[in-house]
C-alpha cells in the first residue's frame, strides 16, 4: 500500500511537477523559488539606517542615520524589512494575499525573523526575555477583511510569533475609517489618507503592561500607515514601538512599479 502511495505521488509529480513560486519554472521541491528567482531577491542586510532600516551602500560610521530619517523622523523607534520590494517580493506578497497563504506566511516569516532579530530579542537570555515585544499586525478595515476573509499582516505576525516564540495581539489596533488604497498616492496624500484611521482598544492595551510593540506589515512604502498606528499607540502610552515588514520600497532600487 505504502509503495503504491509513493508510486501514486511520483506519478502526480510527473503530471504536476512542483513549480517556482515566482516564475512557475519547474523546481525540485514544492513552495520554493528556483535558483534564478532566488538570486533576484534583495535581502536588506547591514550596513543599514538604524532608524528606518534602509540599506546603505557602504558603512557610514557607527550611529549614522539616513537622510530620510533626518528629514522625516518617524514616530516609531526602528523599522526593519527582510527584502527590497521588487518584482519577486511583489509576487510573494500577492501569493500571500490571494493564494497559498499558510506556506507563504511561513516562508516570508522566516526571513522576517532573521531581519528583525534586533527587535525581537532572544528567549535564551532571561533579562532579554522579560523585554520581549508583543506583535501587532496592521489591521484591515472590517469591510475589506470580510471581502478577503483574512489579513495578510496577521498571517505574517502569527507565523513570526510561532517561529520566534513571541506573543501576538491582533485586535489591539482597529481600523476605524475606511481608507482608499495607498497605491498611486504621494507621500503627503498617503499621510492624509491614513490620518485618524486607527484606534487602540483600551481593554487590550491594559494587557500589554508596558511591553514593547512590534507592528507587522507586508510592505512599507512611505511608512505613513505604520506611522499613523505608532502615533495612536504613543498617544495611548505605548513607549517603545518598532516595525517589521516583509519588504520595503527603496527609492532607486527596483522601484519601477509600486
Ligand atoms: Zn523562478
Amino acid at each position: 500500500m505504502e509503495s503504491f502511495k509513493r508510486f501514486g505521488s511520483s506519478i502526480l509529480d510527473l503530471i504536476y511537477p512542483p513549480v517556482c513560486m515566482h516564475c512557475s519554472g519547474v523546481t525540485g521541491a514544492a513552495d520554493v523559488l528556483c535558483a534564478k528567482c532566488w538570486m533576484k531577491m534583495r535581502p536588506i542586510t547591514h550596513p543599514l539606517c538604524p532608524v528606518l532600516g534602509l540599506p546603505f551602500e557602504y558603512f557610514l560610521g557607527k550611529g549614522a542615520i539616513s537622510a530620510e530619517a533626518i528629514a522625516n523622523p518617524p514616530i516609531f523607534d526602528r523599522a526593519r524589512s527582510a527584502l527590497v520590494h521588487n518584482e519577486v517580493a511583489r509576487t510573494l506578497i500577492s501569493r500571500l494575499k490571494f493564494g497559498d497563504r499558510e506556506e507563504m506566511a511561513t516562508f516570508c516569516a522566516r526571513m522576517m525573523v532573521f531581519a528583525g532579530s534586533e527587535l525581537f530579542g532572544d528567549n535564551a537570555d532571561p533579562l532579554v526575555k522579560k523585554d520581549r515585544p508583543v506583535l501587532v499586525p496592521v489591521p484591515l478595515h472590517p469591510g475589506r477583511q470580510w471581502q478577503r476573509r483574512y489579513n495578510q499582516s496577521t498571517l505574517l505576525a502569527r507565523a513570526i510569533a510561532r517561529q520566534a516564540g513571541l506573543k501576538i495581539e491582533p485586535l489591539l489596533v482597529r481600523r476605524v475609517k475606511p481608507t482608499r488604497p495607498q497605491i498611486g498616492l504621494s507621500a503627503r496624500q498617503r499621510e492624509k489618507n491614513v490620518n485618524g484611521a486607527f484606534a487602540v482598544v483600551p481593554q487590550l492595551l491594559e494587557k500589554l503592561q508596558g511591553k514593547r510593540v512590534v507592528i507587522v506589515d507586508d510592505v512599507i512604502t512611505t511608512g505613513s500607515t505604520v506611522n499613523a498606528i505608532s502615533a495612536e499607540l504613543k498617544k495611548n502610552g505605548v513607549e517603545r514601538i518598532d516595525v517589521i515588514s516583509f519588504s520595503r520600497v527603496v527609492i532607486g532600487i527596483d522601484d519601477e512599479e509600486i
